[in-house]
């Protein structure tokens, strides 16, 4: 995008925005210091001044996701598989999520106090498993949106006394636009009226064929209550993993998600962030939506303070100037400088557009109004 607004069009001249927005009037444009311009009118300014605009396409270093790289295939590792839940409700998905942090963690965790982050791991047969404790829903629409994927594989939790319901179809529709795969629970199999024939039965209907039925569908039989089947659910999950052979790079800058963030009285700004790729470490300068700072203190999903957190790794972290929104990017800069830079130009855009004055004026608009 190559735009500047007036005010920084001056500094890159070094001229007073005053007198651009002088300039802009006499060409019989009203603008203000924060007004947008675009790559025309920019050039049209500039030639006032006798100064050429370089032609090369600059990238936009206020965008984060331009720091979403790709690695080279050496540098990458096998990372654990990102999981959410979802499903109608009332079919159990906090039960099953509760379920499978209370069987998991406390295995191998001495005095391991779980405490709410919006994500947690457990570790199955050697190899953890990232489970985003926050309503799929809300991580699918809202990080969509935004064009961030943070889900490896969705578990589609049906009830197997209640069958395929609304929001049901809902979450295998979400989970196919963003080409998760999908692992069906078939949960509250303890009832007596559980019927998981009728629940693969009706999601045939919907392309989720059971692997026991010629399909490709990977169905587990469990019971979010009694733990049945929990252990099997976390089995397919791994499976997948091998299959999709999920990577990233630990040796690089982080960048990721928020998970959710929210003010503390004590600790201020208070942010989950998923690790997406690379490694997160106390004192990387940061930029996080449109909020920086340095990361203070780390705390993981058994409320331990960490040092670092790899990819994939769910942590909680302090030292942000503001607070992020939850599905926000997060990107680790070089030195708190650039840090700093790339978050005031964010702040400032996202004030700008609040206030409703990003409006664009191209060379259109300037002759519109010669
Ligand atoms: P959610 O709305 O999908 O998060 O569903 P919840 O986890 O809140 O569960 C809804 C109700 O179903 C609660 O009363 C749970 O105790 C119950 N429930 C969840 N899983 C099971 C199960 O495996 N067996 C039985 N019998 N009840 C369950
Ligand atoms: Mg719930």
């Amino acid at each position: 995008s190559e735009s500047l607004t007036v005010g920084e069009l001056a500094k890159k001249i070094y001229r007073e925005p005053s007198e651009i927005i002088k300039k802009l009037f006499l060409l019989g444009v009203m603008a203000t210091i924060n007004q947008v311009l675009d790559k025309d009118a920019i050039e049209l300014i500039a030639s006032e001044y006798g100064v050429e605009v370089e032609e090369e396409i600059k990238i936009d270093t206020t965008d984060l996701e331009v720091y979403f790289t790709e690695d080279s295939e050496e540098s990458l590792i096998e990372r654990p598989s990102v999981v959410t839940i979802m499903g109608h409700v009332d079919h159990g998905k906090t039960t099953l999520l509760d379920s499978i942090r209370n069987t998991k963690v406390t295995e191998g965790e001495a005095g391991g106090i779980t405490q709410h982050i919006g994500a947690y791991q457990v570790v199955e047969n050697g190899k953890k498993i990232t489970f985003l404790d926050t309503p799929g829903h809300a991580a699918f629409t809202t990080m969509r949106a935004r064009g961030a994927k943070i889900t490896d594989i969705t578990i589609l939790v049906v009830a197997a006394d209640d069958g395929v319901m609304p929001q049901t179809v809902e979450a295998i529709n979400h989970a196919k636009a963003a080409e998760v795969p999908i692992i069906v629970a078939v949960n509250k199999m303890d009832k007596e009226a559980a019927n998981a024939d009728r629940v693969m039965q009706e999601l045939t209907e919907h392309g989720l064929v059971s692997e026991a039925w010629g399909g490709e569908t990977i169905f587990v039989p469990l019971s979010a209550k009694t733990g049945e089947g929990i252990d099997t659910l976390l089995e397919m999950i791994l499976l997948v993993g091998e299959v999709e052979e999920y990577k990233a790079n630990p040796n690089r800058k982080a960048v990721g998600t928020v998970i959710e963030a929210q003010l503390d009285k004590g600790r201020g700004s208070v942010a989950t962030l998923l690790v997406q790729n690379g490694t997160l470490k106390i004192g990387d300068p940061i930029v996080v939506g449109h909020t920086f700072g340095r990361v203070r203190a780390m705390v993981n999903d058994k409320g331990r303070r960490v040092k670092e957190a790899g990819p994939s790794t769910p942590v909680e972290i302090t030292g942000l100037n503001d607070v992020p929104q939850a599905g926000d990017r997060f990107v680790v800069f070089e030195d708190e400088k650039t840090a700093r830079q790339v978050g005031e130009a964010r702040a400032q855009t996202a004030l700008v557009a609040h206030r409703g004055e990003k409006s664009i004026v191209s060379l259109e608009t300037l002759f519109d109004q010669l």
